[in-house]
């Protein structure tokens, strides 16, 4: 990007993984972007100080209301004096500040509000949170403007790249005969599903590629991060879940693939690093110099791809079809799933009846059209609730 474009960006989720990691690639670049205002949930408010001191931001919010004392003595701390705004109302003022650019990385489907609240202002959005398009399909779509949203997520934005070089005519919709999203495999690659059961949360923390936040690793896992991540292709890049494949890649170089009509396939190849979908996104329609590592072609490699076992992992099974459903399933999964994980983190949950429950939950849910906020967050709410039972 050039650097007379002084571009303005909100980060919300900006203590967690995707939210650092987008401040150090901001940091690196000071004549490129400013940082207007921060949100964050509230658990790491010191971090969070730290960061509107750095960037001198305008506003900050906290998602729970209880960190606003410890906050604000942490600001004055670092001599810094930003608006500070609480609870959800907060983060969705924050979500809504005048900017550019809106980067959700809040996690799960918490996210929703900010990401329709980011779309109404106009913003562009540069979105990681991709539970709020994946729950609030047709919400967030209504709202939209076509380019609107910038996908932060490693395959969409390799997926975005292969279509953006798919020809010097620009995109021919009609030219693309499918998406291949690629899958590390998560640590349990190979594995069959009985030999799953003595699965701990250390062991599904441990992944072999990517360093993420400890919801995203659990779901790289059970793989129901991509089966999310099939949803999310459908709903950006308007393909038939029939034109959306998913591959075994273990060494995460090839982010995703586009499959064209006449048999050429044009896939984004760059080491697994986070940065550079957030670089993409926040420099959008340029790139930024520097943002990630290059693959170092001094050195032999050797890239692997394989079908997935679906009876291994049925997750990415299931999201085809809630996805195909549409509706509220999509939400009753992700959520259903959101409660299983934290039920498998304490410890009280096997691995593998994580994707069980999920199942047993959609199976049991009436799809209705997610037509409001309210609907989804019904469906969310049961989800969870029926998740809490069937997993104590
Ligand atoms: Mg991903």
């Amino acid at each position: 990007m050039h650097e007379e474009t002084l571009r303005s960006v909100v980060v919300l989720g900006s203590t967690g993984s995707v939210g650092t990691q987008a401040l150090d690639v901001i940091a690196a670049r000071p004549g490129g972007f400013r940082v207007a205002a921060l949100a964050a949930g509230g658990g790491k408010v010191e971090l969070l100080a730290r960061q509107a001191a750095e960037f001198g931001v305008e506003a900050v919010a906290v998602a729970d209301e209880a960190a606003v004392p410890a906050l604000k003595d942490a600001l004055a701390a670092h001599g810094a004096r930003p608006a500070v705004l609480a609870g959800p109302e907060g983060v969705a003022e924050v979500a809504a500040w005048p900017c550019d650019t809106v980067l959700n990385g809040i996690t799960g489907a918490l996210g929703l509000t900010s990401t329709l609240v980011a779309l109404e202002a106009g913003r562009t959005l540069a979105l990681a949170n991709k539970e709020s398009l994946i729950i609030g399909g047709p919400l967030v779509k209504r709202l939209a403007k076509p380019g609107q949203i910038l996908p932060v997520d490693s395959e969409h934005s390799a997926l975005q790249q292969c279509l953006w070089a798919s020809g010097p005519g620009g995109h021919d919709p009609d030219s693309v005969k499918r998406l291949v999203v690629t899958a590390s495999g998560g640590p349990f690659r190979g594995m069959k599903r009985a030999e799953m059961a003595g699965v701990t949360p250390e062991m599904a923390l441990a992944h072999p590629t990517w360093s993420m936040g400890p919801v995203i690793t659990i779901n790289s896992a059970t793989l129901v991060n991509k089966g999310l991540e099939v949803i999310e292709a459908h709903l950006l890049f308007d393909l038939g879940f029939d034109r959306i494949e998913v591959v075994v890649h273990p060494q995460s170089i090839i982010h995703s693939m586009v499959e064209y009509v006449d048999g050429s396939t044009i896939a984004q190849a760059s080491p697994p690093d986070m940065r550079l979908p957030i670089a993409l996104a926040l420099g959008h329609p340029g790139r930024i110099p520097g943002a990630a590592r290059a693959i170092d072609w001094t050195t032999a490699h050797t890239w692997t791809f394989e079908p997935l076992d679906d009876a291994a992992f049925p997750s990415v099974a299931l999201a085809r079809h809630v996805g195909s459903a549409g509706g509220t399933a999509p939400a009753v999964y992700n959520a259903a799933n959101e409660a299983c994980v934290e039920v498998f983190m304490r410890g009280a949950l096997p691995f593998p009846a994580i994707v069980d429950t999920v199942a047993k939950v959609v199976e049991e849910h009436r799809v209705t059209p997610a037509d409001s906020v309210d609907e989804v967050l019904a469906a969310d709410a049961w989800a969870r609730a029926r998740a809490a039972e069937l997993t104590t």
